[in-house]
């Protein structure tokens, strides 16, 4: 019941967000992040309206998709592991984290042998933090045209996971900063780039970020409550 009341919750903030901002709800997708979770309260989420889901371990997705409807939208957001790709292909709606081209090489491979075509975001390190991964923001244009270039592979946006901060605002300059470079990617219309999707926003910080643009937010902690092991 709680994670009920929680994602109604959510949902409010950020039709309250999109309001404040002049965005249109209808461009907000709330991505339930439920890494760690058991599939119960996945349920419950399922229950409460959520069907995008969002996963940062390529087993996590594999144990739960056959324990939940089939009508749930799986997003991978965690760092991807080329090893891990074959897996994973087919399996997603979308994958948010590409942060280099040869994970992108990779993925274009096992999309290929499933004929199938897969994707993607890149992920961009805005802050440029050494924890992080992602493409600096001066390498990700000559990123996205050589990805661009992958018939199986299509990039669909841009994503960031910005710095831990204890005020949202700080982060406000960093949500700016990349739609600024989006809607620019997107004015060069890249052939095969169908640039609609911007992933930014988490529980700490995802009204500043709807109000700077973002089409994803990724909220955990806010709809599930706490994760328990550090690095969760
Ligand atoms: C865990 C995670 C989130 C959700 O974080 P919360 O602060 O719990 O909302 C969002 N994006 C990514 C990439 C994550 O790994």
């Amino acid at each position: 019941m709680m994670v009920a009341q929680q994602f109604h919750e959510i949902e409010k903030r950020v039709l309250d967000a999109c309001a404040r901002s002049g965005r249109r709800p209808e461009d907000v997708t709330l991505i339930a992040v439920s890494k760690t979770k058991p599939v119960e309260l996945l349920w419950q989420a399922y229950e409460a309206g959520a069907r995008d889901f969002g996963e940062n371990k390529v087993q996590e997705i594999l144990e739960k998709e056959p324990r939940l409807p089939g009508d749930i939208r799986w997003h991978m957001i965690g760092h991807l592991q080329t090893n891990k790709v074959r897996q994973i292909v087919g399996r997603t709606c979308l994958i948010h984290s590409v942060d280099s081209v040869k994970l992108a090489l990779e993925i274009q491979k096992e999309s290929a042998k499933k004929d199938l075509i897969t994707d993607v975001l890149l992920e961009v390190n805005v802050a440029e933090e050494e924890s992080k991964f992602g493409f600096r923001l001066e390498e990700t244009e000559e990123a996205l045209r050589q990805i661009s270039r992958l018939s199986n592979v299509r990039v669909c946006g841009l994503m960031t996971i910005a710095p831990f901060v204890s005020n949202a605002e700080e982060n406000r300059q960093v949500f700016r900063k990349l739609n600024k470079f989006y809607v620019d990617m997107k004015s060069k219309n890249i052939d095969n780039v169908n640039m609609n999707v911007l992933s930014m926003g988490m529980t700490g910080d995802f009204e500043v970020a709807v109000e700077e643009g973002a089409t994803m937010v990724r909220v955990g902690t806010g709809i599930f409550g706490a994760r328990w092991k550090m690095g969760d």
